[in-house]
């Protein structure tokens, strides 16, 4: 037989499915897997079971329904001031994962270098390289999750083609700081580079703090895309209906590459999305608030175990130095155990490096309820009381 194609032949089911597998079998409380416990609002939810009875039913336009895409162009100025052309500057995806594909597809041709900044979502590695592309990874370090500028320019050249950035970013919960970003404006401008923006957490920042698309930048506004996610938005994971901003010329081999992957996302979503993006500022920022509240629980109820929690300015994580505490220092084997023995599922942050990732970090989801995060915390401190003992990590 033939050789299938290597970029996924023998790949490993990602972390994010194994986890929830294990979870399931382990009957473990989930923390690992990004996704909420309790379903988004009822409103948006009744929109699309309205739209679904009433229909129609139909192939909606390959682009995405008008009113979706109205309705992300208007999004897009009343929360950071970009005037967006509804009809040639928006394209509603399945979802952010089929967003980036399209962008990498349309926008890179083999041979062409994608920067990638590590530790990355697990998509984009074997996209980029399917897609022809050389990754080219320089990576943020710990606890701050800092860029080193002087690493960043030495990774643009002539091949430069493009650069993915995760804003906020997961799993590392940082948000760029607006110096990192200019500094990225300022070598795509200079090397004449693609950015594939990936802001699915556009919309779960805390402490009062507001998302930046790199778009806004000088010169950013023609070679960005930018990729929300109505999962995240809304609290809605399993929908699935993501959508993309840009410049005609880039959304318009998107398009082409959208055309041919899925088409279109289900009508009746699209319909509820476009209703959800219209919620007052008070959804907005009640989203916002309830989720920093979880991470404070979170975060206080791990360090009083001991986790060394790192700082978490966004997102639906935080990652933890399991470093010292006698779990061990590998951090699969130690998700693993606490999966199994603890009845608690998280992720392995080497999961999110191409190699040489460190061992010593996992990452907790907390968009749970209150209760479920304390079952958690709970169920780690019953595991880990006889760490002293050296019962764990034999
Ligand atoms: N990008 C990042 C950084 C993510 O964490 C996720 C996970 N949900 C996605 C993209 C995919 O989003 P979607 O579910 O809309 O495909
Ligand atoms: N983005 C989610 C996470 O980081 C997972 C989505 C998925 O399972 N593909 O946990």
């Amino acid at each position: 037989m033939k050789a299938t194609n290597p970029v996924f032949t023998g790949l490993e089911t990602t972390i994010f499915e194994t986890m929830s597998r294990l979870a399931m079998t382990h009957k473990a409380v989930n923390l690992g897997q990004g996704f909420p416990d309790v379903d988004g609002p009822l409103d948006i939810r009744q929109a699309a079971a309205d739209a679904l009875i009433s229909g129609p039913n139909q192939y909606p336009p390959m682009l995405g329904l008008p009113e979706l895409r109205q309705a992300v162009a208007a999004a897009n100025k009343r929360f950071y001031g970009l005037d967006i052309d509804w009809q040639s500057q928006v394209i509603v995806t399945s979802g952010a994962t089929e967003a980036l594909a399209d962008c990498l597809v349309a926008l890179v041709e083999p041979g062409d270098e994608v920067i990638l900044i590590e530790p990355l979502y697990d998509c984009y590695l074997p996209m980029v390289k399917r897609a022809g592309g050389i990754p080219v990874r320089l990576r943020v370090t710990p606890p701050e999750w800092a860029l080193d500028l002087d690493a960043l320019e030495r990774a643009f050249n002539d091949r430069t083609k493009a650069i993915l950035i995760n804003n906020p970013m997961n799993p590392t919960a940082k948000v760029f700081s607006d110096e990192e970003l200019q500094a990225i404006a300022d070598l795509c401008v200079r090397h004449d580079v693609f950015a594939i923006c990936d802001e699915v957490y556009e919309h779960l920042l805390f402490d009062g703090a507001r998302h930046r698309p790199l778009m806004t930048f000088d010169g950013m506004a023609d070679r960005c895309v930018r990729i929300g996610s109505a999962g995240k938005t809304f609290s809605l994971t399993g929908w699935k209906v993501g959508y993309i901003t840009g410049a005609q010329e880039l959304i318009d081999p998107i398009a082409k590459a959208h055309q041919y992957v899925t088409f279109t996302t289900p009508p009746n979503l699209q319909k509820a999305v476009a209703f959800g993006l219209g919620k007052d500022e008070s959804y907005y920022d009640g989203l916002s608030a309830e989720l920093q509240a979880k991470r404070d629980l979170m975060a206080s109820g791990l360090e009083k175990l001991g986790f060394g929690v790192l700082p978490c300015a966004a997102t639906y994580f935080l990652t933890c130095d399991i470093s010292g505490l006698g779990l061990g220092d590998n951090d699969i084997e130690v998700c693993r155990k606490m999966v199994e023995e603890a009845g608690v599922a998280v992720v392995p942050v080497s999961a999110f490096y191409g190699d040489e990732a460190p061992g010593n970090f996992i990452r907790f989801c907390f968009c749970k309820q209150d209760s479920v995060i304390e079952e958690a915390i709970a169920r780690l401190s019953d595991w880990m009381a006889p760490v002293a003992a050296g019962a764990i990590g034999n």
